[in-house]
């Protein structure tokens, strides 16, 4: 019998840890997992907080999810995935607004009433409209100003825009638009309110899962161990200055991180470029605990022009407190250039700077009841889908010999999201053994 063919998986977030389950099924393979950063989850990683764990960036399963829902099953974790109700407002014009049913959006004041009722029909629309290929070469911004007017746009649509993609709100594809709306109107339970998954111990139960089924299959896992270089004219990394040789590689950071370790060579350069061109933003995630209680909502999009924040997150609106040794516990979330001055900031100026905008949102806000507060990076947290996007998306298979690649900005319609890493994570596998036959 010949040896196992090596396998080295870069990165252990959970298209790396799903590849790696898949492939370590494989007695034919022997598999190498590594991640640069001392943990594994990526960015669904989390950290303890008052004796649980909790998400450095805000996250929540839809009830279409079903690629992380058959995982979370074949793990054994079902009995820790509650369906919670989900709560929604707009922040507009100094007042949160409930903005969950259609009810909700006729009643939205902000917004002129012809506004709402083309709303109303644009989001029917798209929901029930199942062939998103028309709308690919057709931005966001000017298909939903065709369709609901300019009084939406203000108050609903622009804001969430240049909240998620910045400078950039006016250049994304109508397809990932359509696949937001679709996607959210079709994920709700029996045409009852909308219902969104967490678990108990919050989403690191699945990467603790995870690793512990992959250390009983052999996986070797090591943390804090980066890939620098791929090697040239071999199928070897350098993995903290020594060299790694493998049979099959597959890459799971972003695109451009990817160009960073090709080897010097003339022949990649188009490649690299290719993938440069993926721009991405950066995230920055304040969590706070208080025993103040700021509202009702899970959710606040923060749609007011002199926001420094997208959004406001209630967590313990949507999780019982309970869990929380009975503190509130908050996210304000944003996405900015990862090279900008705020995302730069140091973390007590970005809290300070947030903090000093919710009196506005919550005029009881009251600082000395905040507890714990934490400030996380992440540098490419989101990328640009622009109208040219379709194009642009990076193949499986790289141009290096055994190298191969997959990463959230190969997922196009849909948002990037864990059940898609994890649908990902199974394709590329399943691409690694074929190759390997
Ligand atoms: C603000 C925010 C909110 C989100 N909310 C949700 C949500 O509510 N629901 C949901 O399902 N999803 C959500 N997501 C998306 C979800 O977190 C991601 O889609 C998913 O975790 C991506 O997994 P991944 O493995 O593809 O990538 P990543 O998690 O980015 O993992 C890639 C890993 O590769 C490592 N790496 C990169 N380069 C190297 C190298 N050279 N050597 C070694 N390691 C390397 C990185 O450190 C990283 O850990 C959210 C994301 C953000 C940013």
């Amino acid at each position: 019998m010949s040896a196992p063919k090596k396998i080295l998986i870069v990165g252990g977030g959970l298209t790396g840890l799903t590849a790696a389950l898949r492939l370590s099924a494989d007695k034919n393979f022997s598999v190498t997992l590594v991640e640069k950063s001392d943990q594994l989850g990526g960015l669904a990683g989390g950290f303890p907080l008052l004796g649980t764990s909790l998400e450095k960036t805000y996250h929540h399963l839809f009830l279409t999810d079903t690629a992380i829902l058959d995982l979370v099953q074949e793990l054994g974790l079902a009995d820790k995935l509650m369906w919670c109700d989900s709560s929604v407002g707009i922040f507009r014009d100094g007042k949160i607004h409930a903005f969950k049913t259609p009810l909700d959006l006729l009643r939205f004041a902000p917004c002129s009433f012809l506004g709402r009722l083309r709303t109303g029909f644009a989001a029917l629309y798209l929901k029930h409209q199942k062939n998103w290929r028309g709308f690919t070469r057709q931005t966001a911004h000017a298909w939903m100003t065709r369709a609901c007017g300019r009084s939406a746009m203000a108050s609903i649509w622009t804001p969430l825009l240049k909240g998620k993609f910045e400078r950039h709100f006016d250049q994304v594809s109508m397809a990932w638009f359509w696949a937001r709306i679709h996607i959210r109107a079709n994920s709700r339970a029996g045409g009852g309110g909308e219902k969104l998954g967490y678990f108990r111990g919050g989403f690191n139960v699945i990467t603790v899962a995870l690793e512990n089924e992959l250390r009983r299959r052999g996986v070797t896992i090591q943390t804090g161990a980066a890939v620098e270089k791929l090697a040239d004219g071999e199928r070897a990394a350098f993995i903290n200055g020594e060299k790694v040789p493998f049979d099959f590689c597959l890459f799971t950071g972003p695109s451009p991180a990817l160009a960073r370790i090709l080897p010097a060579n003339a022949a990649l350069d188009d490649y690299a470029a290719r993938l440069r061109r993926i721009e991405y933003l950066g995230a920055a995630c304040l969590i706070f605990t208080s025993d103040q209680s700021l509202g009702d909502f899970y959710w606040v999009n923060v749609n007011e022009p002199d926001a420094p924040f997208l959004v406001f997150i209630q967590h313990t609106n949507l999780v019982d407190k309970k869990s929380y040794g009975g503190k509130n516990v908050y996210y304000i979330g944003a996405y900015l250039p990862p090279d900008g001055k705020t995302f730069a900031l140091p973390d007590q100026e970005l809290t300070e700077r947030w903090f000093n905008y919710l009196p506005k949102m919550f005029p009881r806000f009251d600082p000395a009841q905040v507890g714990e507060t934490h400030v996380f990076r992440f540098a490419a947290a989101q990328h640009i889908v622009d109208t040219a996007y379709e194009a642009k998306i990076p193949e499986y298979q790289t141009p290096l010999p055994g190298v191969f690649l997959a990463n959230f900005s190969q997922i196009f319609p849909e948002d990037r999201g864990t059940n898609f890493a994890v649908r990902e994570g199974e394709k590329i596998a399943a691409l690694i053994r074929q190759a390997a036959k």
